[in-house]
């Protein structure tokens, strides 16, 4: 099968992959008929994260192609959507509503599902059916339900969005313009959403930000509060992963209120001293998106949400190289790759 595997910094190729076979009886392969490139693609991408002939993705839908022995949830041909994180929706933890941090986690990306096949452990625990065949439309939201809507919904519900709650959102990629979605899809009164970009500001307010912040750092801490009578947000999401973004969004919210973090970071340092007198809940981490693809589907199937909007660039898989470049050059915001 054709994937991509990125060979070194820099280095995007589409090559020849071994086809997938089933191993462990609670396996499938999934034929995948779309998949794409996460802005945490972009560690490897750019040498932050060690890349060595890595095969990358971790975000996909397709079709079952085959099963194992112990599959009971799913049949051959069914279409699936999964989480970006391998869990067996059994172990205490994932009936806690934690299936990222599941005894038997695995990451998707660890699989790389910018590929035509991929074979999926714990499919029974980590796939999700779909009612039918999707639109080609359908696709694209469901395939954005595999990772940043499901993430931004975490980070959303992780900072208790809500009705009668000021939202803050820093980061407006396309977690942040999920988290946006999220919080007016859980009935926020308010919705602050924190861009430079005109685009994506536009996306904002489409998806239900009431409420644009230009700021960014002590100025963007000092419009939330004077937009919040001096008390900062209700809820903040951080979805971006730096230094600046993370105090920017501590410091945004209110004594008492709750931070979701979803930003993949490496660096960060949260100096305990400004932790300890923000005085905030704060909850976080790789999204459980298993707890509510069940529920982003059916959103989706009902026509409510419109998520699949975030790929502003759709290429074919074998053209994935430049679909890196526009990412890292944020000449896009996520890239959908076709197959
Ligand atoms: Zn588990």
């Amino acid at each position: 099968m054709r994937g991509v595997v990125i060979h070194a910094p820099g280095d995007v190729r589409v090559e020849e992959r071994e086809d997938p076979t089933i191993i462990d009886p609670t396996d499938a392969i999934v034929r995948l008929t779309a998949t794409c490139i996460c802005g945490s693609d972009l560690w490897p991408y750019r040498g932050i994260e060690p890349v060595d002939h890595t095969p990358m993705g971790h975000e996909y839908v397709g079709v079952v192609e085959e099963i194992g022995a112990d599959v009971k949830t799913l049949k051959v041909g069914d279409y699936v959507v999964g989480s970006f994180v391998i869990s067996d929706n059994t172990c205490e933890i994932c009936r806690s509503g934690y299936q990222s941090q599941c005894v038997h986690r695995t990451f998707v990306a660890q699989i790389g599902t910018q590929a035509e096949k991929a074979r999926i452990p714990y499919a029974d625990g980590t796939l999700v059916a779909t009612p039918g065949e999707p639109t080609e439309e359908q696709v694209r939201h469901l395939l954005a339900a595999s990772d940043v809507l499901g993430t931004g919904w975490y980070a959303a519900v992780a900072a208790e969005a809500g009705p009668g709650k000021t939202v803050a959102v820093v980061g407006d990629g396309a977690v942040g313009l999920m988290a946006v979605l999220a919080a007016k899809q859980l009935g926020a009164e308010r919705i602050i959403a924190m861009s430079r970009h005109p685009e994506r500001q536009a996306l904002a307010r489409h998806y239900g930000a009431t409420d644009i912040v230009e700021e960014r750092g002590k100025a963007g801490i000092a419009k939330i509060k004077e937009l919040t009578d001096g008390l900062g947000a209700h809820s903040v999401v951080e979805a971006v992963g730096t230094q600046e973004s993370f105090m920017q969004a501590v410091g945004a919210t209110r004594g008492g209120g709750h931070l979701g973090y979803v930003g993949l970071n490496y660096e960060v340092q949260i100096p305990g001293i400004r932790l300890f007198f923000a005085g905030i809940r704060a909850e976080g981490g790789p999204a459980p998106v298993r707890r509510f693809l069940p529920d982003l589907i059916r959103l989706i199937w009902d026509g409510a949400i419109d998520p699949g909007k975030v790929f502003d660039l759709t290429l074919p898989l074998e053209e994935a190289a430049e679909g890196y470049r526009a990412m890292h050059e944020r000449r896009a915001t996520k890239v959908l790759l076709t197959l």
